[in-house]
This record gives structure tokens, sequence and C-alpha cells, in this order.
């Protein structure tokens, strides 16, 4: 009996887990967050590991990245519908990476827009990153399929219901990454070129120069709150303050590592400043980026010694 009780308590566990509670956090006059958790991809958090938002117009809603799979994205309009009584009017991807946009399916009908070249890596790399997801993630991918964006975005102004976007074309987190500022507001959606609290992810980076480039165009638009792609929402610049920093210390010390032949499990054992201990999955992305980069600084620093024999 005591194990019936059990395994029924074991299922209803399931159904309930399978339920992501999206609560819409208003953050600004007429925009509202759906803040995730700062953890890797795990069956109990179901992917919700990204801040998502969506933008109220007198026309419509405009939302910010669809999460990581179709169920999520079914409980976003539903949200979206219930908290603004309007219907979606575009969806704007910040950047291809799969907890931003496998919940495309649940916006059938609507326009997706995306950067160009953001559909191109969504086409080339979609299939395998949802496998790694279904495989990360478990049930919760149930039914999740890869929709291509429908529409092209570029850099420049989009007004919708008399609220204008301000839109920037980034480059350092995956080639194509899009930032949303909405005017009346001040509200930045920074997408992925600002991880804040949470250690930032390189599969898909041009190079952490790129990065710290982009940082600066950013940090330069007239921004009032800062809503990172991953992390809490800020009113600081204090996001600007720790990626700068992260991403120094990130490139030092791949740089140094090259310059002196060290090798990669060396680095991936190297002492994290004390500074990151804020920073969740430092050491595990750590671990990841040395794989991504390391092999250019050491192409790199091979070329050098080469120039100067
Ligand atoms: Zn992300």
């Amino acid at each position: 009996m005591r194990w019936i009780l059990f395994l029924l308590a074991l299922g209803s566990g399931f159904a309930q887990a399978l339920d992501y509670h999206l609560q819409p956090r208003q953050i600004a006059e007429g925009v509202w967050l759906l803040e995730g958790s700062t953890d890797n991809f795990a069956v109990d958090n179901g992917g919700n590991i990204v801040n998502v938002g969506f933008i109220e117009t007198a026309d419509g809603v405009v939302v910010i990245d669809t999460g990581p799979s179709r169920r999520y994205g079914e409980a976003l309009r539903q949200s979206i519908e219930k908290t603004t009584g309007k219907p979606v009017l575009r969806v704007l991807l910040t950047h291809h990476h799969p907890d931003h946009v496998l919940g495309n399916q649940a916006f059938a009908g609507v326009p997706i827009a995306a950067l160009p070249e953001t559909t191109r890596l969504l086409a080339e790399q979609g299939d395998a990153m949802a496998e790694n997801m279904y495989r990360l993630v478990g049930d919760w991918m149930r039914g999740t399929e890869v929709v291509l964006p429908t529409e092209v975005v570029q850099e420049g102004t989009l007004e919708f219901g008399g609220r204008r976007l301000q839109l920037l074309a980034l480059r350092g987190h995956t080639g194509a990454d899009l930032a949303i500022l909405d005017e009346r507001t001040g509200v930045l959606f920074a997408g992925d070129i600002l991880f804040y609290q949470r250690a930032l992810t390189t599969p898909n980076s041009p190079g952490l120069d790129v990065w710290l480039a982009d940082l600066d165009r950013l940090e330069a638009m007239p921004w009032k709150q800062i809503v990172p792609g991953h992390g809490p929402v800020t009113t600081d610049a204090a996001p600007f303050v720790q990626m700068r920093d992260y991403l120094g210390w990130l490139d030092g010390l791949l740089r140094q590592g090259a310059e002196q032949g060290a090798e990669m499990n060396e680095l991936i054992r190297a002492p994290i400043p004390e500074r990151f201990a804020q920073v969740n999955l430092s050491r595990y992305e750590l671990i990841r980026s040395v794989s991504h980069l390391y092999p250019r600084y050491e192409r790199q620093a091979m070329a050098r010694v080469d120039a100067n024999p």
C-alpha cells in the first residue's frame, strides 16, 4: 500500500513538475519579465534558465524570445494573453540559442523576426541543439521542433502601437546578437551580450575582443534598466562592470596560458578569482570556454612565435 501511495505521489509530482508556473512580473510601464533560473539546463527546471520579456503596445504585444520548449512557448503565450488581453503582434529573437528560441512553435501565425545571421545559424545548428535539450531536459521538450524566423530585422528603429524600439545588431556572443531598447521606459533587453551573476557561454563567440567592444556600444544606449539574457534585472551598470571584468580575466587566462604553452587540462583547473564567487556556474563554463576558445589562442601564440623567430 505504502509503495502505491509513493508511486501516486511521484506521478502527481511529475505532472506538477511539467508546469513552468510562469509569473510575468511588470518591471516598467507595459514591460513584463519572466525571469529564469541561473542554473544549467536540468530536468528540474525544464530548461527555463532564461529571461524572456514582452512589451504591451496600443495595438498588441511584442515578445522578446520564446523560451526553451514548445511547452514553455505555449505557457508564455497564454500568460501574455491573460496579462494584457491583447494579441501578440511580433516575436523578436535575440539570438539562435535553444533556450531563447525553442518556444517559437507556440507563435504560429505571428511574424517571428531575427537578424539574418540568427536565422542562418538556427537553420544550421537548431536540430542538434534541440536534440541536446531533449537529452538534458527530458519530457519537458516533448513535441518541440525548430521553427525558423519568418522575418528579417536590422539595426535601427521599429514602431509598434505607438512604442518605439531601438534595435542594436551585435556579435560577441553568437555572431548575431540583437539588443532591444524600449524608448518609453528605457528598459534594455540585452540578450546574452549580458550575463549577470551567471557565467557566460562561448560556443559560438567570434572572440572575446568582439564581445568587449559590443559592451561599449550597448552601454552607450540611453537605458534606465537592464534585463540581461540570464540573471537579475538591474537599474545600474553592474552587469557591464561584471562582464568586462569576467571577459578580461578569461581572455588574459587563455592568452597567458597559450604563451606559456599550458595544456587545456591545466587551464580548466585554474583558480577562479574570489570576486566571481557570486557568478553561478563559473567552473562549469570555464571548462566549456577553454574547449571552445583555447585552440584559437594557441594558434595565435604559435603564429606570433613564427613571425618573430
Ligand atoms: Zn542564453
